[in-house]
């Protein structure tokens, strides 16, 4: 079995009760063969960026796991699908969007998965809640980047 790898995944909602969404989309996390869910950050309110519909919940989850990335992203898929979402059109409001920021110091560019997640670096409503558990990994520089993006800490 291969070695155990600290994996941060981007979780977002913001359709139905996105706060719910999330704490569900966090439990079935926890729940995933050869993953274990070590620390979640806040979670985040941020207006829609680049999309429509209400304002979106945010947050990060650090898993350690054994499983490969793909096999991770097949996962994260799954708890998508199973939260009820759909496709309809890039960048539709969502009950659920699961995305691998990091995994490990890995580099990946396949068709169907790109880490480091192309646009972290680009949004608060990642960096934010990234930050709070890897502070090493989000610079001054870059949350100065995004300091202007409607993006606030939520109570609890
Ligand atoms: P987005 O998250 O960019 O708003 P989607 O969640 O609909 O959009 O993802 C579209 C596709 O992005 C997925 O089918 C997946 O194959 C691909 N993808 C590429 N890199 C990643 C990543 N790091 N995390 C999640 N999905 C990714
Ligand atoms: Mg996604």
């Amino acid at each position: 079995m291969r070695a155990p790898v600290l994996a941060y995944i981007g979780l977002g909602a913001n359709l139905g009760e996105p706060v719910a969404a999330l704490q569900a989309a966090l439990a079935a996390l926890a729940t995933v063969p050869q993953c274990t869910l070590r620390r979640q950050s806040a979670l985040y309110g941020s207006a829609p960026i680049d999309s429509s519909g209400p304002d979106y919940v945010n947050a990060v989850a650090e898993l350690s796991t054994t499983l490969s990335a793909p096999a991770l992203l097949q996962a994260l898929q799954q708890i998508e699908l199973d939260a009820g979402r759909e496709r309809p059109y890039r960048n539709a409001p969502r009950t659920l969007d699961l995305d691998v920021l990091l995994y490990g110091s890995a580099t990946i560019h396949s068709a169907t998965l790109i880490v480091p997640h192309p646009r972290m670096r680009e949004r608060a409503f990642v960096l934010l809640p990234l930050a709070e558990l890897l502070p090493d990994q989000v610079s001054p520089l870059d949350l100065a980047a995004v300091q202007d993006q409607g993006v606030w800490r939520m109570a609890g």
